[in-house]
């Protein structure tokens, strides 16, 4: 059997309902559900739908959750690829998997192209000093570039793509026609917390003691991911201690890890 060469996942269950917070990046994606769903309202008035949209953020903010959910509301395939996964590649693999995945997005058309971490593919070209040439990583890069070029922009084929370092793109990347927008995931204010708190509670048997606006006034600069992981952890704890709901101290020790876990990070990238 062929080897899988990218996820291709079935009809996607999320909806902007899972997605807190992120009021404005969520208006803006909502235009990309439209034309998913209704492209002939826009290109029978001779309008052109654009081709791709750059989710740009820090690490855990929701980038994929909010591409999955924009495939979700317009119930269309999501097909997705990591740009991390072409770092060490064999010679032509990578171009070989881009033009793989657009040729199977085209025929499932309308649907969503997701890459992650475009940055690993698409850093500037030739301005790698410590490896040397990386001809494989240009080789899928240029062929991305003109996989993007070589379908019409009515094909109902969007790209959305996620990164943390727009600022190193190639700039062919975001000329117009390919990622001429740019839609910004912010880490989540107090209120946006509150949310998210709530979207992961939901199926989490939690006692009257926890209070859900402390525990986003607890923690400045979580990530959705971090409080995902909070929640997850808090309840993990309380089933070791055999207890039948998540109590607030719960909570509290699962904050401690997981701050702790921040900090290392922040001490190993600084
Ligand atoms: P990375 O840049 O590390 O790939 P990302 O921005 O793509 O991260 P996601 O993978 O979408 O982040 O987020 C990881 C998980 O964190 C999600 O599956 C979800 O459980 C939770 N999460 C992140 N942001 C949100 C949010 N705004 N609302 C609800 N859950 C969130």
């Amino acid at each position: 059997a062929k080897a899988q060469l990218f996820d291709k996942e079935g009809p996607v269950q999320v909806s902007f309902k899972d997605v807190a917070g992120l009021s404005e990046a969520k208006q803006e994606v909502e235009e990309i559900v439209e034309f998913l769903k209704n492209p002939g309202r826009y290109t029978d008035l001779g309008g052109k739908i654009p081709k791709g949209a750059l989710l740009v953020g820090p690490p855990g903010t929701g980038k994929t959750l909010l591409a999955k959910a924009v495939a979700g509301e317009a119930n269309v395939p999501f097909f997705s690829l990591s740009g991390s996964d072409f770092v060490e590649m064999f010679v032509g693999v990578g171009a070989s998997r881009v033009r793989d995945l657009f040729r199977q997005a085209k025929e499932k058309a309308p649907c969503i192209v997701f890459i992650d971490e475009i940055d690993a593919v698409g850093r500037a070209r030739g301005k790698n000093p410590n490896m040397g040439s990386n001809d494989e990583r240009e080789n899928t890069l240029n062929q991305l570039l003109t996989e993007m070029d070589g379908f019409g922009s009515n094909s109902g084929v969007i790209i959305l793509a996620a990164t943390n370092r727009a600022d190193i793109l190639d700039k062919a990347l975001l000329r117009a026609g390919r990622f001429d927008r740019q839609i910004y995931v912010e880490l989540p204010d107090l209120n946006d917390r509150k949310e998210i708190f709530r979207v992961h509670l939901r199926n989490v048997k939690i006692d009257d003691s926890v209070d859900v606006d402390l525990l986003a006034r607890q923690t400045p600069g979580f990530s959705g991911a971090d409080i995902a992981n909070v929640c997850n952890e808090a309840a993990l704890i309380a089933a070791r201690k055999g207890k039948n709901s998540v109590q607030k101290q719960d909570f509290m020790d699962a904050v401690d890890r997981i701050v702790g876990g921040l900090e290392k990070r922040t001490k190993i990238t600084t």
